[in-house]
């Protein structure tokens, strides 16, 4: 029975988070760590974004004192750029992200966004600044239009359909007999990962913050659905400092800069082509997903251990 307990309580809780606070759908994932909630400093202050560079210094962390995850680990996006991370399955990609949200603080070293250390900010204003769009988006049992206008319950009808418009939604609402007004969610229609993540993009858009991540899906998309996922990434990601968790190899190649993690530590950095030239870490990665056999399995080519 406590079995059973502890998991329905825990999604009472998350329901209840969502309809009470609908505050970030991106907080959920805080239930997911071991470490207890990080509070706010007694001196915190809100953070000012000028030009949205973000600076990993020496970063070291793990969930577990006796678990390092993330050894040294230093990098700098500068502002308006993408940086791309991407590294086998558990090398601590996901992790950075939710440093940079701060789930939680770094063991050693820091992270600063212009300057400003995140443990030193309000928390409030750190996830006023960052728009997430996670792999698997949550969806209320509400219309469509609601669901978009999550992103800003304020925008008005035309932000909310330009947003969905940017965000390559338009073609699929149209073709809805009750096009924005249809339900979705558990209990109405279920929208694929693509249509999902789109609707995240849409979110981002109409929230319009200055720092971005980018949870890339892990699981393939039929090639319409990634050509229109990589339309709106590029539209919502323009002149915005982007994070990308690249769990498959999709996004990368426009990326500035691609950072290759292995095992917690920045092995390679550098963009696309050069990386390849190098022929090494990255290299493997990519001709891991490129052979032919990784085109036919059912997840697609995702990028896995060696
Ligand atoms: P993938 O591409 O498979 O999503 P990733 O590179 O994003 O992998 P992370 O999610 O950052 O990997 O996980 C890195 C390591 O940290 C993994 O070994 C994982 O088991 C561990 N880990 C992740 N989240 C937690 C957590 N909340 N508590 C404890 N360990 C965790």
């Amino acid at each position: 029975l406590i079995q059973l307990f502890i998991p329905l309580n825990a999604l009472g809780f998350v329901y209840r988070e969502i309809r009470q606070a609908l505050v970030n759908v991106e907080r959920l994932f805080a239930l997911l760590g071991d470490k207890p909630a990080i509070e706010d400093a007694p001196d915190a202050q809100p953070l000012r974004v000028s030009r949205g560079e973000v600076c990993f210094d020496r970063v070291h962390f793990g969930y577990r004192p006796d678990r390092p995850i993330l050894t040294d680990v230093s990098f700098r996006i500068p502002a308006g750029h993408t940086v791309a991370v991407v590294g086998a399955s558990g090398a601590g990609k996901s992790t950075l992200a939710r440093l940079l949200f701060r789930f939680f603080d770094v063991d050693a070293g820091a992270i600063r966004i212009d300057d400003q250390d995140l443990r030193s900010v309000t928390q409030d204003s750190l996830r006023a600044a960052i728009g997430v769009v996670p792999q698997d988006t949550v969806l209320f049992n509400d219309t469509l239009y609601r669901n978009l206008a999550y992103g800003r319950p304020e925008a008005t009808e035309a932000e909310v359909h330009r947003a969905a418009r940017l965000a390559h939604l338009e073609e699929f609402i149209h073709s809805l007999p009750e096009g924005y007004e249809t339900r979705v969610g558990e209990r109405g229609l279920k929208l694929s990962g693509g249509e999902k993540q789109r609707v995240a993009i849409a979110r981002v858009i109409l929230k319009n913050p200055p720092l971005l991540i980018l949870d890339e899906a892990t699981s393939s998309l039929d090639s319409l659905s990634e050509q229109a996922i990589l339309g709106a990434l590029g539209e919502v990601s323009r002149e915005r400092t982007t994070l990308v968790i690249a769990h498959r190899l999709s996004t990368v190649r426009d990326a500035n800069t691609i950072i290759v993690l292995d095992r917690g530590r920045v092995v390679e950095s550098g963009q696309h082509h050069s990386l390849l030239a190098r022929d090494g870490h990255y290299a493997r990665l990519w001709h891991q997903q490129h052979r032919p056999s990784a085109v036919d399995t059912p997840d697609g080519p995702e990028l896995s251990p060696d």
